[in-house]
């Protein structure tokens, strides 16, 4: 009997191990003494930790922060990373959305696809390998995270107290082929004090909703005397993006975009960046209007940082993005928020620096900061060529490589590639209302991943 046949056996009880798993909510909850994420996300790891102890794998509760279960000898370790956090079900559902209803076919619940259902399939898939007795050369162990939706602290605490560090392995939480590069993300906030005593005063700015969504809209109010008011409204250039009016106090500007996700910035179209483009030839006081001059000429509604200097690239990745992604003020200040990403073979001292100078030189304090490095593991490397090699013969698709603009949970442990468990073409249901999955596409994602596994195992 080959693997997949002992993978055949699992599939029934996998599905109602799935079930129960999709069934305790496990969104992030408040954190107590015992539960760093709250009780969901514990409940369900000690859940999955006793589940897999009676599967006979050894296992190991990490601080309650995430847990492990193992199987075989040797001294290297394959990881497989997969988490049972999920996010906020959130509106919209026909059905309850922790149901883990098996009807036509498919699987319903919130989790079934991010992360639970990829996650409980390698461990059925883990079991398959133990029963075949097949011979493996390095153990396997499936790390259970209960973090990656909300900051990856999980895997960071495994990290940092002394976790051990895999050969290599896969992350079943992002798609197919393989993920083998991952530009750095940075989030950073820039503030700049003003004071203002012309007769023209902003008395707010607001555009955006979050670092990583490039903002569809964006408003100025001003106030000022009538007559300025009239004078500023006779000059200014509206168009379809950009309104002006006339309120009680002075006036107002809105501007328009498009909304777009953070990492294909070029999607969209930023209201910001119009906003400050059309705001930064009022008769302001010097030191708002050297900001919003600043601000609409070395960013505006570029999107790969050209007049920052910023605009890097590499063959692998391409270019650097950059969103401005919201704003906001008042008479005392105005604020920035910025996300950027650099291509996956770059670095942080390759951008950051020279973007942090500009913003210095205007009069802005960086007052806050986040950084993911990039992640990018050479296509040439074995255990790439041999999941793509899996891949292709398992579903006859193209077996490419290729590099994302956005972040998996790949980036939390070294060594490791996000390898399914979407396939090209199939429909993304991770994070929206009526999260389900094709029970034959979960299938067919344990008989990859045991092949993975064992392969990685014995390579
Ligand atoms: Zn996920």
């Amino acid at each position: 009997m080959d693997l997949k046949a002992y993978v055949e056996l699992q599939k029934e009880e996998m599905l109602k191990t799935l079930q129960e798993v999709v069934r305790i909510n496990s969104v992030r909850g408040e954190a107590t003494e015992k539960a760093p994420f709250g009780e969901g996300p514990l409940k369900c790891l000690n859940f999955v930790l006793d589940k897999a102890e009676s599967l006979g794998f050894k296992t190991k509760n990490v601080d309650n922060y995430m847990g492990w279960c193992e199987y075989g000898e040797g001294d290297e370790m394959i990881a497989i990373m997969g988490h049972l956090d999920v996010v906020p079900e959130g509106a919209g559902w026909d059905r309850d959305p922790f149901s883990g209803d098996v009807e036509n076919g498919n699987i319903y619940g919130r989790g079934t696809m991010d992360d639970k259902g990829p996650t409980v399939s390698c461990l059925y898939a883990l079991k398959a390998i133990k029963e075949s007795g097949l011979p493996l050369k390095r153990r396997i162990r499936i790390l259970f995270g209960t973090n990656e939706e909300t900051g990856s602290d999980d895997m960071r605490y495994y990290r940092e107290n002394g976790g051990e560090i895999p050969f290599c392995g896969f992350t079943p939480d992002g798609e197919y082929p393989v993920i083998n590069g991952e530009k750095g993300i940075i989030n950073a906030a820039f503030r700049k004090n003003i004071s203002q005593k012309g007769d023209l005063i902003l008395k707010s700015l607001e555009g955006g909703t979050a670092y990583n969504v490039v903002p569809a809209y964006a408003k100025a109010v001003f106030e000022c005397k009538e007559s300025l008011t009239d004078e500023i409204l006779k000059a200014f250039k509206e168009d379809e993006f950009i309104k002006i009016s006339k309120d009680s106090g002075g006036f107002s500007v809105e501007a328009k975009g498009l909304e777009a996700h953070a990492s294909t910035p070029e999607k969209g179209d930023n209201a910001i960046g119009r906003l400050f483009i059309s705001l930064k030839n009022l008769p302001l006081d010097e030191d708002l209007k050297d900001a919003f001059k600043f601000l609409a000429e070395k960013i505006g509604r570029e999107t790969k940082g050209e007049s920052l200097g910023i605009n890097l690239h590499d063959d692998v990745s391409g270019y650097l993005s950059l969103n401005m992604g919201v704003a906001s003020g008042d008479e005392n200040y105005i604020e920035v928020k910025l996300n950027y990403r650099y291509p996956v073979t770059l670095s942080y001292e390759n951008c950051a620096p020279k973007l942090e100078s500009q913003f210095a030189d205007h009069g802005f304090e960086k007052t806050e900061e986040k950084h993911k490095n990039s992640l990018f593991v050479d296509e040439n490397t074995d255990f790439v060529q041999k999941l793509l090699k899996i891949y292709h013969e398992e579903t006859g698709f193209k077996p490419e490589a290729k590099s994302i603009g956005g972040g998996t949970y790949a980036k939390a442990l070294p060594n490791i590639v996000a390898f399914g468990p979407i396939f090209p073409g199939d429909e993304v249901r991770e994070h929206l209302p009526n999260e389900y999955w094709e029970i034959d596409k979960i299938f067919l994602n344990m008989e990859i991943y045991a092949r993975a596994m064992y392969e990685l195992a014995n390579s």
